[in-house]
């Protein structure tokens, strides 16, 4: 059976997601939750990278999309991140997606479904809030699988060593959940 033919701005999305999912691949270093992003600028290049820091910064605001946003800022010289598509292997929480809204990010980019505390549509959709004055484009489901993946292994890894702190909940149909991205 053959595929329909892929749109030019899908195999964009998958690349760029690529380059979130190996932002937050590097997370583990400092064993942080695996969560990662990148702000891609107007012309498609990527302006910012983020991943999840708040164990290495003991910073519980140290979330991947509020560090991509704040080196994208400092890039281009300006808060406001008009044109820009900020790319996230885990649907936003309420902070991140406050931020976004007050960079004026247009567009965003994500990988799974957090259908405990994603403020994308899940919970609650801050981005396309019709109160507020900036609404959000959203792309969601992009490389899902391999995002989800990346998180479950992780929380996998961390019951086994009985440490649960983190908090693993279990795969609901939107995917994993309430990982604090
Ligand atoms: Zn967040």
């Amino acid at each position: 059976m053959a595929l329909p033919p892929r749109t030019r701005t899908e195999t964009r999305a998958e690349e760029w997601m690529r380059l979130a999912l190996a932002e937050a691949r590097a997370a583990l270093e400092t064993q942080d939750v695996p969560i990662g992003a990148v702000v891609v600028g107007p012309d498609g290049t990527v302006v910012g990278r983020g991943r999840n820091r708040r164990e290495a910064d003991g910073d519980p605001t140290a979330h991947a999309e509020i560090l991509a946003l704040r080196d994208a800022a400092r890039a281009l010289g300006s808060w406001r991140l008009d044109g820009c598509t900020l790319v996230v292997t885990l649907e936003p929480c309420a902070m991140c997606a406050g931020g976004i809204v007050l960079a004026r990010v247009p567009r965003v980019v994500l990988g799974a479904w957090d259908d405990k505390a994603g403020a994308a549509g899940s919970v609650l959709d801050v981005l396309r809030e019709r109160r507020l004055n900036h609404w959000v484009e959203v792309t969601g489901g992009v490389l899902q699988g391999e995002c989800s993946r990346l998180l479950l292994d992780f929380f996998a890894a961390h019951r086994r060593g009985g440490d649960d702190d983190a908090g693993p909940p279990g795969p609901g149909p939107g995917g994993p959940a309430g990982f604090g991205g």
